[in-house]
């Protein structure tokens, strides 16, 4: 990288006056000794989280993750690599460069690199040419045009034609003076199968949609068949030095600012479902390349936004898929939704024969996994008999465990009661299963209190003790098979993570006052994960102080940045609603707590109970409000 020396380097940093620079693009106002804060100039917010460090010139943001010094910010705001922006910068401090010897191999592979790019660039271009010029792109216009597709979108995306010919990209390119190899290597031709010194074009009669990098430089294409007799129907590039299967993420260049923005990003499977969800105003939209969901691109996903919504194809495959991309990214901290279409219609297919309002109004009832997970089982259950609807349950527990105390968990257990013809006060307790709340679950013998407790404690406990698990009063037979079959147990699979970050963002979303709920004392229990309650002191002090704390630890940057992107969307936001979120917080704390409780059993019961109920009761006043607001 050593183009520039690196006293010019130095000498640039020093001379450029990084504020102005910055404020040709954001406003900035002073916060705290040598800090500037601002809305940020790479994502669209409503509350500032980019910050400038003055002395060091550093800048970077909460909201989207951007950071780093003067040069990348010339980067990122010019849509230029580093030695270009070396020289702008350099241009603008009047500093007269002089180059240094590269390291040979690495010069020549960067050289190598931007001659794939443009190789790439240019066979785009040529694409786009053919598909709005050519009389062999007719029946592609007339598809794209079937589907509801807006030209000046498909411009946008780039998308265009390959012709039919065997060598039209090979010929012009190798006139234009692109080696084989290099044809090879970006992917654009392939080898005949009879004869290994023949190449010939890859993408032939099919409609092409380019992949970008985040920098929007093509990387390589995706193809779809035109007529039904071509096989396949889709036809991607060959993975080379720069494209890499199952890494990369159709429109995720043109998807990052807005998925920043709303705090969310949408996964569908088709190119055009894609292109119809943008055109649908839904511009947060990105979509898979041909593959199943692969853990980098949940990565890159991750980075994008919190929230992830699945749009994968309704019918029976793509539910499986939307189950398995679940499975996926439930590790990863990504809040998962789901977008139910009607009719087993995918986006591109409801932009058709809906429209575009209708299509974004889709989108605007996405239902939680937990909902969707419910609803999965409950069609593959049998609900005529006890045995199938016992089954049910045992199926539906862990799912349950997962699902915080709240109104959609009420709402759910009153669905599920409904479908089972059980009433839900019985169903309630049997969903809870082992470690569930003992006050509600069904009538133990009066006078020995202690015992009661015990026994309904933990599946565990009721199985180790013995006592109990013959009592004819105890809906035994509804959890215990359960319990037997999931040793770990669903309370062990419920992840607090997320939960822990939803109240960070309800008090950063509430603002100064919300500081208060983040008091020393409340933080050791409330929070698991230590880089969690790291982020909650961080927050606190951001709050009182108003300046956002320093981010040379990238961890807690990370958290801090996840919790600005999901405070951006708390609808409502108030102290109340942060409070409501942290005593759920303190609700699953003590819930964890409870199977090893010990002696402490009892007291933590009655705390859990007095939580549950201040949880309803402010979950109402929250509603009452939200109406008459
Ligand atoms: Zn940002």
């Amino acid at each position: 990288m050593a183009r520039y020396a690196k006293e010019d380097i130095d000498r640039i940093r020093d001379a450029v006056d990084f504020v102005a620079l910055v404020e040709g693009r954001t406003e900035l106002r002073r916060s705290g000794v040598g800090r500037m804060v601002g809305l940020c100039p790479f994502h669209d917010e409503r509350t500032p989280s980019f910050s400038v460090n003055v002395d060091d010139k550093l800048f970077h943001c909460f909201g989207c993750g951007e950071g780093g010094d003067l040069f990348r910010f010339v980067e990122l705001t010019e849509n230029v690599d580093f030695p270009e922006a070396v020289e702008l910068l350099a241009d603008r401090a009047g500093i007269q460069l002089r180059t240094e010897d590269e390291d040979p191999q690495a010069a020549a592979r960067r050289k190598q690199e931007a001659r794939l790019l443009e190789l790439l660039d240019r066979t785009c271009r040529y694409y786009e040419r053919q598909l709005w010029s050519a009389a062999e792109a007719g029946g592609a216009r007339a598809e794209l045009q079937r589907r509801g597709l807006d030209p000046d979108l498909l411009r946008e995306f780039r998308v265009g034609y390959a012709p039919s010919a065997f060598e039209r990209v090979l010929t012009a390119s190798r006139h234009a003076g692109y080696r084989p190899e290099e044809l090879l290597a970006a992917g654009l031709v392939q080898r005949s199968r009879d004869r290994r010194d023949r190449i010939y074009d890859r993408f032939r009669r099919r409609i092409t949609f380019p992949l970008a990098d985040r920098r929007g430089r093509i990387l390589g294409f995706g193809a779809r068949a035109l007529g039904a007799d071509q096989k396949p129907k889709y036809v991607n590039s060959a993975d080379g030095p720069v494209y890499h299967k199952g890494q990369h993420l159709f429109a995720a260049h043109l998807a990052r600012k807005h998925a920043a923005r709303v705090g969310e990003v949408i996964l569908c499977e088709g190119y055009t479902d894609v292109i119809a969800l943008h055109q649908a105003g839904r511009r947060n939209a990105v979509g898979l390349m041909g593959t199943a969901l692969t853990p980098d691109q949940v990565g890159e996903l991750r980075r994008m936004a919190s929230v992830l919504v699945l749009a994968l194809d309704a019918d029976a495959a793509g539910r499986k898929a939307m189950l398995k991309a679940a499975e996926l990214a439930a590790g990863s901290g990504l809040e998962l939704q789901v977008a139910m279409l009607p009719d087993g219609m995918d986006p591109a297919d409801m932009l058709v024969k809906r429209g575009a309002a209708a299509l974004d109004q889709a989108f605007g009832r996405t239902i939680s996994i937990g909902r969707f997970r419910v609803g999965q089982a409950l069609e593959e259950a049998d609900l005529q008999t006890a045995e199938g609807k016992d089954r049910a349950i045992a199926d539906l527990r862990p799912i349950f465990a997962t699902i915080d105390p709240g109104v959609l968990r009420m709402e759910l257990v009153q669905d599920v009661a409904r479908r089972l013809r059980l009433d839900p006060t019985v169903l309630g307790p049997l969903l809870d299963g082992p470690g569930g709340p003992p006050a509600r679950r069904a009538p133990e013998p009066a006078g020995d209190p202690t015992a009661a407790v015990a026994g309904a404690g933990s599946g565990a406990a009721t199985r180790s003790g013995g006592q109990g698990a013959g009592s004819p009063s105890r809906p035994a037979g509804a959890w215990e098979p359960a319990a037997s079959q999931r040793p770990s147990g669903p309370a062990s699979s419920e992840d607090p993570a997320e939960a822990e970050l939803r109240f960070l963002a309800s008090c950063r979303a509430a603002g100064t006052e919300a500081a208060s709920l983040l008091g020393d004392d409340r933080l050791a229990e409330l929070f698991a994960h230590e880089p969690h309650r790291q982020a909650a002191v961080a927050l606190r002090e951001w709050l009182r102080a108003g300046t956002p704390p320093p981010t040379d630890d990238p961890l807690l940057a990370g958290v801090l940045r996840r919790l600005v992107a999901l405070a951006e969307q708390v609808e409502h936001p108030s102290v109340a609603r942060a409070e409501l979120d942290g005593l759920q917080l303190e609700f699953a704390a003590v819930s964890r707590r409870l199977p090893r409780a010990g002696a402490e059993t009892p007291a933590l019961q009655v705390r859990r109970q007095a939580l549950r109920a201040r949880i309803e009761a402010l979950v109402g006043t929250l509603a009452r409000t939200a109406r008459k607001g």
